[in-house]
């Protein structure tokens, strides 16, 4: 369990390509959303399991500019969480509340269901459509993979299996291990191979337990699919990575307009902006938002 193991994903076929998987460890990903946003357990493992879902949604997108959005809009303690992974394999996401605290569940585990409670699962695709694609279902169990494969049954009509697990350590709560997996079936798929992999799932330890046992993705999919003829297709690495810069901050800036502008300048201290997404402040002084000013024209 080396702690610098890279993070990645794969994606692949099988059943003559009735079947497309996908399995991802996130172990770092998770591990850095928990430092940025100082997570607490719960919201490790609910960012953590979101951004899993995210990026093998992410590379599934056609362009290199598109990006999918997951937002789940309940109404449990942990507020929102907002999710958004690109076409190649980098994510950024962010909770309501990172410190939530709530006893465990029945299962003695980290309750994500409770802090996400009930509302809506928003899942939006911007393709280099005028308007981006949106689908919305209700949030199930709040335990973000059963509902992530709710909303590709109903919503895109493609039956998935989704497999999310974060392990957080008890001592430190340092993310010990993350990751998943996504089993879909395309149209016109044999009832046979539907049920087979019913029945090779029911068996299966949880994505956690399979990681920690030295599991990696090609062992998960060889697991439940190495008799189905499994095809790795791609090995793509996987990173936290927020496309926030100092210039994108200042044209926000600008954009907000002169009269805000002479607003900020009048009360004579720094301005301080802070990205949601990767937690990151960026401070303005006085005589710099005096330069953006200029750069902004006329009120
Ligand atoms: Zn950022």
């Amino acid at each position: 369990m080396g702690t610098n193991r890279q993070d990645y994903l794969i994606r692949a076929t099988a059943a003559n390509e009735f079947i497309r998987a996908f399995a991802l460890t996130t172990r770092g990903v998770a591990e850095e959303a928990r430092t940025r946003h100082h997570l607490g357990p719960i919201a490790t493992a609910a960012l953590g399991r979101t951004m899993s879902a995210a990026l093998m949604m992410g590379v599934d997108l056609k362009n290199d500019d598109d990006v999918v959005t997951i937002l789940f809009d309940g109404d449990g303690p942990i507020g929102k969480i907002t999710v958004t992974a690109s076409s190649h394999g980098t994510v950024k996401g962010y909770v309501g509340d990172p410190s939530v605290i709530l006893p465990p569940n029945a299962q003695g585990k980290l309750d994500v269901g409770g802090a996400v409670g009930h509302g809506q699962l928003h899942i939006m695709k911007d393709i280099g459509l005028k308007d981006p694609y949106a689908g919305t279902v209700e949030i199930q169990t709040g335990e973000i993979a059963e509902d992530i494969g709710y909303y590709f049954a109903v919503s895109e009509q493609i039956p998935s299996v989704v497999a999310l697990g974060v392990l957080v350590s008890t001592d430190d709560y340092r993310v010990r291990e993350a990751g998943g997996f996504m089993i879909q079936l395309m149209p016109f798929c044999p009832d046979q191979i539907a049920e087979e992999l019913e029945e090779k799932c029911r068996t299966l330890p949880s994505v956690t337990e399979m990681l920690r046992e030295g599991g990696t993705p090609e062992s998960i999919l060889d697991r439940i699919l190495g008799d189905m003829d499994l095809v790795i297709r791609e090995k793509i690495p996987v990173a936290f990575a927020c496309d926030c810069s100092r210039e994108r901050v200042e044209k926000a800036l600008i954009a907000i307009g002169a009269e805000e502008l002479d607003s900020l300048i009048a009360e004579g201290k720094p301005v301080t902006l802070n990205c949601g997404f990767c937690n990151t402040d960026y401070t303005f002084t006085e005589d710099e938002l005096r330069a953006l000013r200029s750069r902004a024209g006329r009120p």
